[in-house]
């Protein structure tokens, strides 16, 4: 097996990818959509269970790390299915039978190329990049995506009242973060995932983020029935904290969005600690504290009161 680097640049990520679908049939491989600039977003699933969820990476640029957890987690949930061997309490097999499990490593693949390559990666948008980035080409805390939309201010949770608040942080267009856009999933990105959450019928969504180690679950202050009870669990497996979004990060976020307009029990987990981006040496201790939580989160995801018939299916087969 590829070893998978802590923070993986585009090719990278294809490459582990490419080898995980290669080594594992069962893996499916799919796109979800592709960016601004035109790089894929892949799409991976597993299982053929009734109860399906969903594990999202790298809405950010500068949080590129979290593809590299998922990476490490599908690697060694396929490995360990294969083998026959449980891990974490898990019995892969049955868990694959009972859970669909669909895996997006990387939402922002633009934004993470930026951190991790520099400006030379965005092509034909460098100049504008270089522009919404007060002139400077130092984009190693780039949070947007190529447009300098921030993807997790681009749902349609709490936009317009988002508004006055970028206002008030005098965010008045693109930049590095925080910008959520002219419209509610303007940008293909997040269309692309908006579109898919929308077609299946998904009993749980996990957004990973770096850093701060907190559990963040709550739309407006609410939150679905038995959410509170599986976010202390989570935050038992991980040593987390769970916490309430506060300020800018409480709009437009993709957990917002799906618990506060979906009714999907969704929850952010912001691994690991220090600052964006994490430094490589970083990815161990946040890769155990969270390991437990992406093996055994299946397991707290309820079946869905009613299937849509034909849900996921063009996923399948694309
Ligand atoms: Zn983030």
């Amino acid at each position: 097996m590829l070893p998978i680097p802590p923070r993986p640049a585009a090719a990278e990520r294809a490459a582990v990818i490419e080898e995980l679908a290669r080594a594992y049939p069962s893996l499916s491989l799919t796109l979800l959509g592709r960016s601004i600039l035109g790089r894929e977003i892949p799409l991976l699933k597993i299982g053929e269970g009734k109860t399906h969820l969903l594990y999202v990476g790298a809405h950010h640029g500068a949080e590129g790390m979290t593809a590299a957890f998922l990476l490490s987690f599908l690697s060694e949930f396929l490995s360990a299915h294969r083998a026959g061997r449980s891990v974490e309490g898990i019995d892969p097999g049955f868990l694959l039978s009972v859970r669909t499990l669909w895996i997006v490593p990387t939402l922002n693949p633009d934004g993470v190329e930026l951190v991790e390559r520099g400006l030379s990666s965005a092509g034909f948008l460098s100049e504008r990049i270089r522009h919404m980035n007060g002139g400077s080409e130092d984009l190693s805390t780039w949070q947007a995506n190529a447009r300098g939309v921030d993807l997790n201010h681009n749902y349609d949770a709490g936009f317009r009242a988002y508004k006055g608040v970028e206002a008030s942080l005098g965010i008045v267009g693109g930049g590095p973060t925080r910008y959520s856009g002219e419209y509610p999933e303007s940008e293909p990105e997040t269309a692309a995932l908006a579109r898919f959450v929308r077609s299946v019928p998904l009993s749980m969504i996990l957004t990973l983020h770096t850093q701060g180690r907190e559990i963040y679950f709550t739309s407006g202050g609410r939150s679905l029935s038995g959410q509170a009870a599986v976010a202390a669990r989570f935050s038992a497996m991980t040593g987390y904290r769970v916490a309430a979004p506060e300020g800018a990060a409480a709009y437009g976020g993709l957990t917002d969005w799906a618990v506060g307009r979906m009714g999907i029990p969704s929850f952010t987990i912001e691994c690991g600690e220090g600052k964006n981006p994490l430094p490589e040496s970083a990815f161990a201790s946040a890769w155990r504290e969270i390991r437990p939580l992406l093996f055994r989160a299946p397991l707290y995801a309820a079946p869905p009161e009613k299937q849509k018939g034909d849900a996921g299916r063009e996923y399948r087969t694309l």
